[in-house]
């Protein structure tokens, strides 16, 4: 039988199985190894600390880094037929490994791909060139505020809804003031994408900006890491702006930076499935492997039917959210009108299924599935994580029955029309 939750190698273009076995040496012989041997490394609370740089020096060996960046930079040109599709296999591979460590890695892909269609020739002459040359280095994508994530999503249009955080004209660069919260990569990033107001009168959808902004940059300040329960060799940040002067020609979007930010948010949310689809695999591997093996009343777990129902249970799970990413980054690839809508479903969907997932593989480890240095618990704390990213569940369903009844879903308490 093929391997639970991961698309049958009959099914991948050559290029995309290649990648995947590189990807799968990676996670097997370099990834589980260093997890499996310093189970404490991530509660150190010195986020430099955490993740050796060998890691990533590795996954630039690997070629992991290369994916988004355009060919002519060094990296990894994808068919873009088939790019979201091959996106969400690799980083499904990569977060069996490690679910910070993908995310890590994935941030920098998802924040490449809208560089190369939104950063002038110039601004990318400069960047990606730097990106390719450090293996620790790192982008981030600033949207959150203390007082805003989930009417962004929406977004609700209206001005009093607008980002706190703004950014004014002047003598050749842009004054940027505000804060970011939550921000991937937003502890350590070298580069940020950062998105402000630039038109107190107008609705979101008009008046929103984005900006590049490197690390170095005068009035940019990172003033913390967030600790959070799962994926911690990610470090999530917050970062603050004062008076924080860009050039000019460090604009992305004027105005319109939440639409052309689909070109971001569509395989990023294939991408986000993906890395939970990952977490899941993982799960069922420790369960299998567990319930094969552990002895309880004189047989194999997997003897006991209750235990061999869950793991059932997990399967179909996993294979149901398979097949919902596969039909979501097919769209995505295929520019389908429908491509929104279904990377919503992929991303709610996955996030409460791997929890389930995730929870069988605890419970079937029985005690052993909540001490710290058994690691299953790292599982699911993995997975709790996913809820929260790239907006919550509520906001997802309500975006994925917005695109299908635009005039009248969730209307009830607007007026009468
Ligand atoms: C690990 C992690 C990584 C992240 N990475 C990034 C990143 O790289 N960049 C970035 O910009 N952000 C990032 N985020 C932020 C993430 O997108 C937000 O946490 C998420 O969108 C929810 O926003 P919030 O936390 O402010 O919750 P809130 O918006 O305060 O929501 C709280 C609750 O109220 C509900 N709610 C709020 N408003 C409404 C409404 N109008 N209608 C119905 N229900 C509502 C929500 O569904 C939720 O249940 C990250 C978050 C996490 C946890």
């Amino acid at each position: 039988m093929d391997k639970i939750g991961q698309v049958p190698d009959r099914y991948l273009s050559d290029e995309q199985r290649l990648m995947r076995q590189t990807c799968r040496r990676y996670v097997d012989e370099v990834v589980r190894p260093f997890i499996a041997a310093n189970r404490e490394r991530e509660w150190l609370f010195d986020p430099d600390q955490r993740l050796p740089a060998e890691l990533l020096d590795e996954a630039d060996r690997t070629g992991l880094r290369g994916l988004g960046v355009p060919e002519q930079y060094g990296g990894v040109g994808l068919d873009p037929a088939t790019e979201a599709q091959t996106f969400s296999i690799i980083a499904t591979e990569i977060a069996r490994g490690d679910s910070g460590l993908a995310d890590k890695l994935v941030q920098n892909w998802k924040i490449s791909v809208l560089l190369r269609s939104l950063a002038s020739r110039a601004l990318q002459d400069i960047w990606f060139p730097r990106y390719m040359a450090d293996p620790q280095f790192l982008m981030a994508h600033c949207l959150t505020e203390p007082r805003g994530a989930s009417d962004r999503w929406l977004p609700y249009n209206v001005p009093e809804a607008n980002m706190d955080t703004t950014a004014v004209h002047a003598d050749g660069h842009w004054i940027i003031d505000g804060r970011k919260q939550f921000i991937s990569n937003g502890y350590d990033a070298s580069l940020y994408v950062v998105y402000a107001n630039t038109d107190r009168s107008a609705g979101m959808l008009q008046g929103t900006s984005s900006f590049l902004v490197p690390r170095n940059s005068p009035g940019l300040e990172v003033t913390r890491c967030n600790e959070t329960i799962g994926g911690r060799f990610m470090n999530n940040g917050e970062i603050v702006f004062e008076d924080c002067r860009v050039p000019e020609d460090h604009l992305l979007a004027h105005g319109d930076a939440l639409g052309q930010a689909g070109v971001y948010f569509r395989p990023g949310k294939i991408i986000q499935a993906a890395k939970n689809l990952g977490v899941g695999v993982r799960a069922f591997e420790l369960a299998a492997d567990y319930t094969q093996n552990y002895v309880q009343g004189g047989r194999i777990l997997i003897k006991h039917q209750a235990v061999a129902l869950r793991l059932a249970d997990m399967a179909t799970r996993i294979e149901a959210v398979r097949a919902l990413l596969a039909r979501a980054s097919r769209a995505v690839d295929d520019n389908a009108p429908d491509a929104d809508t279904l990377c919503n479903m992929a991303k709610v969907f996955a996030s409460e299924e791997i929890l389930k997932v995730a929870q069988h593989a605890l419970e079937l480890h029985g005690g052993n599935g909540v001490m710290l240095d058994f690691g299953v618990e790292k599982i699911f704390r993995d997975a709790a994580i996913f809820l929260h990213m790239d907006a919550t569940v509520d906001i997802s369903r309500f975006k994925i029955v917005k695109s299908m009844f635009p005039h009248t879903a969730g209307k009830y308490a607007g007026p009468e029309n």
